[in-house]
């Protein structure tokens, strides 16, 4: 088995592990690149023996290829680079304020208790259809639109206001994760633009941005199932195809309704994802490994997964570490993931 190489990427005051590796500026870089494969070997099982992972904050199991890939992002320029980004567990907080961070689904009170029983037992019944590893993923495929049609029907039926979704988010207990503002910032300033990508629904995750951040940003589009609502501000139907956990790529641009059009620029003119398309390189931020898939639909030339593992780290960093080029544990920052992008950016390397 090929091991994790633990490195800092985060900056000094993000970094929590003991073990103290130097930044990829750093003139001793190779050598800590070079160490052996036995001395990487000890000090991750000394870590995973005592107990420590949940210390480290972020691991890169190929440094070399993702300096590669780095190095051919950097060059292609910021015109090519696009980033696609998952939102609950990823740009929001796994945990907030000492409790079980909220998922834009999950936060969803419709003010009709009758309604949100019948919309959990519906979770009940589904999930752990959704994560039974002996369901064929077709058949998961299946279910999972029946589950999001149920829930839809739900939601209509239980006559979900808008105003429910503003006291909904107003209570909820979901928080972004420190940097996303100024990632966004310096993404916008760069015009980069940014996808997000959600099976929950992108009127309450809209709803979220003008609570939580208060503001909008013009680069950035949420492709998520929409809501329509009647003049008294009523749920009546949804728009576009329904996006589920198992169809959300960016095949799902050409699908999906128009992009609310009072949120930033998000005007819908741009529906069929050509503002994309053409950006052939790729920064992917997940909390998955099935939000891998959100670039499926591209062709792309390079492509940095970055993964934040927020729960089971002992038993899913493996798989993580050979799926996402790098991944942040415990639930981390995104002033990694904002150091990576000023890299990526930067013309002077
Ligand atoms: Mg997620």
């Amino acid at each position: 088995m090929k091991l994790p190489l633990l490195r800092r990427t985060a900056p000094l005051s993000h970094w929590k592990s003991p073990l103290s590796f130097p930044s990829s500026t750093s003139p001793h870089r190779h050598f800590f690149v070079s160490l052996s494969r036995a001395v990487v070997r000890s000090l991750y099982q000394r870590r995973c023996l005592c107990s420590k992972m949940a210390m480290s904050q972020v691991v890169v199991r190929e440094p070399d290829l993702l300096d590669r890939k780095k190095a051919s992002i950097r060059n292609a320029g910021t015109s090519k680079l696009q980033v696609i980004a998952d939102f609950d567990g990823t740009l929001t907080k796994y945990w907030c304020n000492g409790a079980r961070g909220q998922t834009s689904h999950g936060l969803l009170q419709q003010g009709n208790a009758e309604y949100d029983a019948k919309r959990q037992m519906l979770y009940d019944y589904y999930h752990p259809l959704e994560i039974s590893p002996s369901i064929p993923i077709e058949e998961k495929t299946k279910l999972m639109e029946e589950w999001w049609e149920k829930t839809h029907g739900l939601l209509i039926e239980g006559g979900l206001t808008y105003d429910a979704i503003k006291k909904s988010v107003a209570d909820a207990t979901i928080s972004f994760r420190d940097g996303v503002v100024q990632l966004f910032e310096f993404l916008e300033e760069k015009d980069i633009p940014v996808v997000i990508f959600s099976a929950g629904l992108a009127d309450i995750i809209e709803e979220v941005f003008r609570q939580k951040l208060h503001r909008s940003f013009k680069n950035i589009k949420v492709v998520s199932n929409r809501m329509q609502f009647d003049e008294r501000g009523c749920l009546v139907a949804f728009k576009g195809k329904t996006i589920h956990v198992f169809n959300k790529n960016e095949h799902a641009i050409d699908m999906a309704a128009p992009i609310h059009d009072e949120f930033g620029n998000l005007d819908g003119s741009d529906v069929n994802g050509t503002f994309v398309k053409d950006r052939t390189n790729i920064l992917l931020l997940g909390d998955g490994l099935g939000d891998l898939g959100m670039s499926d639909g591209v062709s792309f030339e390079n492509r940095i997964a970055v993964g934040f593992l927020n729960s089971n780290i002992e038993k899913s960093l493996k798989d993580y570490s050979e799926a996402f080029d790098i991944v942040y544990l415990n639930d981390a920052s995104m002033w990694g993931v904002f150091n990576l992008v000023s890299e990526l950016c930067s013309t002077n390397q």
